[in-house]
C-alpha cells in the first residue's frame, strides 16, 4: 500500500530540494529504442519521436546529420528522443528502468562566461 503526503507535508517535503544538479544525460549510442524510459516516466516529459516529426528545416536537419555522424542517411528511418525538461521532477526512474545505461542520471551544471573585448 502506498500512503500520500498530506498536503502541508508535501509542501514541506517540496521546500527542502537542495538543487543537486543531477541531471538526466542520454547517450543515443546506447539507446536500443526500447521506449521503457518513456513509458515509466511520471511526468510525461520524454518521447521518442521519428526525426521527421520535429518540422526541422532542412539545413538544420542537415546540420544535425553530419554532426552526429550521420550524412546520406534516410530521415525517415531515424528518431529523435525529446525532452521536456520544465517538466522533470529528476526521479531518475528512466535511468533505473534503462537496459543499456543510454539514460542517467549525473552531476550537470555550466557557468555563463562573457567574453571581453
Ligand atoms: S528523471 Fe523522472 S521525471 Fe525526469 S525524465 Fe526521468 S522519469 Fe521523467
Ligand atoms: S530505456 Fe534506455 S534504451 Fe530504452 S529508449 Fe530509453 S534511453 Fe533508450
Amino acid at each position: 500500500m502506498e500512503v500520500a503526503y498530506t498536503e502541508p507535508e508535501a509542501k514541506r517535503q517540496a521546500a527542502r530540494c537542495l538543487y543537486c544538479h543531477i541531471q538526466t544525460i542520454y547517450d543515443p549510442e546506447k539507446c536500443v529504442l526500447c521506449n521503457r524510459c518513456v513509458d515509466i516516466c511520471p511526468e510525461d516529459c520524454l518521447k521518442l519521436v521519428p526525426l521527421d516529426q520535429l518540422g526541422l528545416e532542412p539545413q538544420t536537419k542537415d546540420k544535425l546529420l553530419e554532426s552526429a555522424g550521420l550524412q546520406g542517411a534516410s530521415p525517415e528511418l531515424l528518431s529523435a528522443m525529446i525532452k521536456d525538461d520544465e517538466k522533470c521532477i529528476r526521479c531518475g526512474l528512466c535511468a533505473i528502468r534503462c537496459p543499456t545505461d543510454a539514460m542517467t542520471m549525473e552531476f550537470f551544471s555550466y557557468e555563463d562566461h562573457q567574453a571581453v573585448s
